[in-house]
């Protein structure tokens, strides 16, 4: 198969079928018509075989990640997803991998309305690049620099579960059964908070999503919105699979700085309790826990009641050892 085969077969008509994309995969760009009046959302994200996943990991898996680390960029934002162009490096032509890379991305593409519109298909090293674009209304998206001493933190989900899931799929964990796969799938099939992140710009102004580890993201929200935070060791949420599976000084490392979690981090003003109670309670809501507070001194503290306990390094890609 020659390479415009290759695209015609495996890129073309992937995700949803949006009217708004008025020319997509086959010509030099595409064109679209984003809804008017709305500020635009792009975001880039690469994964490297080896770095960001590890070899010989399912082409499914690959394609449902590429596109969920990205859309998880536009939940954090508050922003709706619409478009993704896809620029795929490949070691050699294989039709079967490309063929359930594409399912992947397709599978989750649908589930959020993305539709792919375009990309560029290369030989070398396995390397995905996903860009999303997307929209939000004027001035409601959450940003990094607007958290304000006294809002309470909050993160969705199982933080350390993803982590964890990679340590069982590289055989540095040991587990079986129902726990093992929960935990690998949070690894291998994240879900991008997306519909909880345009419901709670409502009432947050401030977000990011936790794919580095939760003390290092929660660093980014302080260091940009000139703020300090103390987090309640006693608050932070752990899974039952994590707690099961894991020692609890590891399970503690894997909450506050794994990485790979794709939860939401983000701030709410006491003030707008009531309204916060109203969005987290939608069908299909997340898990919401409140893990503690900003303050205005600066830092991330973890406190055991009144005693200040060590943080672990979040993930860094250019850290040494
Ligand atoms: P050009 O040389 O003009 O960049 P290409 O041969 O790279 O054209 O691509 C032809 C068409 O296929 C373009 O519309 C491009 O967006 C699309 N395309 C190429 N690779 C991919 C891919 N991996 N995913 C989606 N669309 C792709
Ligand atoms: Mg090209």
């Amino acid at each position: 198969m020659g390479e415009f085969d290759l695209i015609g077969e495996n890129f073309a008509n992937v995700g949803a079928q949006r009217s708004d994309v008025l020319l997509g995969v086959g010509d030099d760009a595409a064109l679209v018509l984003p809804p008017a009046g709305q500020e635009m959302v792009i975001a880039v994200d690469t994964l490297v075989e080896g770095q960001h996943f590890p070899p010989g990991f399912d082409a499914k898996d690959i394609g449902w990640r590429s596109l969920a680390v990205n859309l998880s960029d536009c939940a954090a934002m508050g922003a709706q997803p619409l478009y993704a162009t896809l620029a795929l490096t490949i070691p050699e032509h294989q039709e079967e991998w490309l063929a359930d890379f594409a399912e992947g991305f397709a599978s989750l593409a649908k589930i959020h309305g993305v539709s792919l519109i375009g990309g560029d298909t290369t030989r070398g090293p396995l390397t995905i690049t996903v860009q999303i674009i997307g929209v939000v209304p004027r001035n409601q998206a959450m940003r990094r620099s607007q958290a304000k001493p006294g809002d309470l933190i909050y993160v969705t989900g199982w933080p350390g579960d993803a982590a964890a899931g990679l340590a069982l799929l590289q055989g540095r964990l040991e587990g079986q059964g129902a726990m093992r796969s929960t935990l690998e799938d949070k690894f291998k099939r994240p879900e991008p908070r997306v519909a909880f992140g345009q419901r709670l710009r409502q009432v947050s102004q401030c977000c990011i999503d936790v794919s580095d580890g939760l003390v290092q993201d929660l660093g980014h929200i302080c260091t940009q919105s000139q703020v300090g935070a103390t987090l309640r060791f006693k608050e932070l949420p752990m899974s039952r699979s994590l707690h099961a599976l894991a020692s609890a000084e590891q399970s503690l490392q894997w909450v506050l700085g794994g990485g790979d979690d794709y939860e939401l981090l983000f701030t709410i003003d006491p003030k707008q309790a009531a309204e916060f109670a109203r969005v987290r309670s939608f069908n299909g809501a997340p898990a919401c826990h409140c893990i503690g507070e900003i303050t205005a001194k600066a830092g991330v503290r973890l406190m055991d009641g009144k005693r200040e306990m060590p943080l672990p390094q979040g993930w860094d890609p250019f850290r040494v050892g």
